[in-house]
C-alpha cells in the first residue's frame, strides 16, 4: 500500500442490503463525499428484503432474514448499532418463542424489526443521505489507465466513472462481473481464496391471507424450525412475531438447502406446489391462502467464507476496489456490520476526502 492518500470524492457501493447501507451511513459519518449505490432489484434489502403485498396496505412479509441475534462477544463492538435500533423502535426484543430454536442458548437476546427488516436497511441509507439508483445491476468493472478512476457499467446501459468502488455482493457473484478488474494487481492467493467461498441456495414461498386467521392466532409460537423434515426448514407468522396483531397475516415458509439445490431445474409453479403440498401434509390444519409468492435465493447462507473471515479484501489499493459483504464474516446481521466496519477502516487507510476535514455526528 502506498503511504500517500489519494483524494477522493466519487465513491460507488455496489449492492443495497444491510452491508452495503451500513458502510455507506460509516463512510458519511467520516467525511462528506457523494456515494451512490447501485442495486440491481427494483427494492433495497438484499437478503434483508420484506415483500409488501399490492393492494394490501397492512400486509407485508419478510422473506430473507427474520430475527436477529445478539452473541454475548459482539455486544461490545456492536452495540452502539442495536442501541439506535432499539431506541427508534427498528428492533425490539422477540417476545414469542422459537420452536426448535438450537441456537438460543448461544445467543444472549433475539431481536425483531416490527416494520420488516428492510426497514433496518433503509434507516441506513438515509442517514448515509446517499443517492440510490434502483435496477442497475453492474456487469462490468474496469479500470481506465491513466486515469485513476473506475469505469462502471450497468446492465441497463448507465456508464460512470468512479474514484472508489465498494462491492458489497456475494463473492461468487463478484467471481461473474466482466471487465478488467478481475485481472488488475490481483494477487492470486486472493482470486484462489475468493474461488472457494461457498453458499447454498433456499426455496421461500410467502402465503398471505386476506382477513384474520384464528389458527394462526392460537398457535403458541411465532416462528418453528422443522428439524427432521426434508422440504420444509422454517416457517415465521410475521405479524405474530412482530406483534402487530392488527397486520393482516402472512407466513413465510423457507426450503432446505438440500431440497432448493436438488430441484433448481424445476420450474416456480412446481417448486410451490411441492412446497405448499408439504407444509399442509405438517400444518393439516392451516387454512388456504388469499394467495402465494414463491422466492428462490441462489446464495442464501454462507458455508464456506473467505479464509479467516476477514471482513473484506482490498482487490485494488489506487484507485481503490473493495470487496465486502457476508461472505468474508458470516450471513446475519452481526456479520454485514463487522464487514461493513472493516471496509471503512481499510477504506480510511487508503483515501482521504476532498474538503479535507471529517465530520462526526454527535
Ligand atoms: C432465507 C434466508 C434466511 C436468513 N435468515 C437470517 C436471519 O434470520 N438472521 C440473520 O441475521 N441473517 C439471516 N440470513 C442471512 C442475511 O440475510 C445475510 O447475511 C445478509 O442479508 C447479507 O447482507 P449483504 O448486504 O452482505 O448481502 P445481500 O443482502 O445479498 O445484498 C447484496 C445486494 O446486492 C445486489 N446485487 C447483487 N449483484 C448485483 C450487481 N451485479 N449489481 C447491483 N446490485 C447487485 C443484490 O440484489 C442485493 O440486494 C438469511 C438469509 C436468507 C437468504
Amino acid at each position: 500500500m502506498s503511504s500517500e492518500k489519494t483524494v477522493v470524492s466519487k465513491i460507488l457501493i455496489i449492492g443495497g442490503g444491510l452491508t452495503g447501507s451500513v458502510a455507506a451511513s460509516l463512510i458519511k459519518n467520516e467525511a462528506f463525499v457523494e456515494i451512490e449505490l447501485w442495486e440491481r432489484l427494483e427494492q433495497i434489502g438484499g437478503r434483508y428484503q420484506t415483500y409488501r403485498t399490492p393492494g394490501t396496505p397492512d400486509c407485508s412479509i419478510d422473506i430473507g432474514a427474520q430475527y436477529v441475534t445478539l452473541s454475548l462477544e459482539l455486544m461490545r463492538s456492536q452495540a452502539k448499532f442495536y442501541d439506535e435500533l432499539l431506541e427508534k423502535q427498528l428492533l425490539v426484543p422477540l417476545g414469542q418463542k422459537i420452536e426448535n430454536f438450537r441456537r438460543l442458548s448461544e445467543t444472549k437476546t433475539t431481536f425483531v424489526a416490527p416494520g420488516g427488516t428492510d426497514s433496518l436497511v433503509s434507516h441506513f441509507l438515509s442517514k448515509a443521505d446517499c443517492q440510490v439508483f434502483l435496477e442497475h445491476e453492474v456487469k462490468e468493472i474496469n479500470l481506465k489507465e491513466n486515469e485513476q478512476v473506475w469505469e462502471v457499467i450497468a446492465s441497463n446501459g448507465k456508464v460512470k466513472e468512479f474514484d472508489v468502488v465498494i462491492l458489497t455482493i456475494p463473492i461468487p457473484e463478484v467471481l461473474k462481473l466482466e471487465g478488467n478488474f478481475q485481472n488488475i494487481n490481483q494477487d492470486d492467493d486472493i482470486k484462489m481464496a475468493m474461488e472457494q467461498v461457498k453458499y447454498e441456495p433456499r426455496c421461500a414461498i410467502a402465503m398471505l391471507y386476506k382477513e384474520p386467521v384464528k389458527y394462526l392466532e392460537e398457535l403458541p409460537m411465532s416462528m418453528k424450525y422443522f428439524d427432521d423434515d426434508d422440504l420444509i426448514y422454517f416457517l415465521s407468522i410475521n405479524s405474530k412475531k412482530r406483534e402487530r396483531n392488527k397486520e393482516t397475516p402472512s407466513i413465510i415458509v423457507q426450503s432446505t438447502t438440500s431440497f432448493a439445490k436438488d430441484n433448481s431445474g424445476k420450474n416456480e409453479n412446481e417448486l410451490t406446489k411441492m412446497m405448499v403440498d408439504r407444509i399442509r401434509t405438517l400444518m393439516p390444519d392451516l387454512p388456504e391462502p388469499s394467495s402465494t409468492k414463491f422466492f428462490y435465493w441462489s446464495y442464501a447462507e454462507l458455508t464456506e467464507p473467505y479464509i479467516d473471515n476477514p471482513g473484506c479484501v482490498v482487490l485494488n489499493d489506487t484507485p481503490c476496489l473493495i470487496s465486502g459483504g457476508d461472505s468474508y464474516t458470516e450471513s446475519s446481521f452481526n456479520g454485514c456490520i463487522t464487514s461493513a466496519l472493516v471496509i471503512v477502516e481499510e477504506l480510511l487507510k487508503r483515501v482521504k476526502f476532498l474538503r479535507g476535514w471529517r465530520r462526526r455526528s454527535s
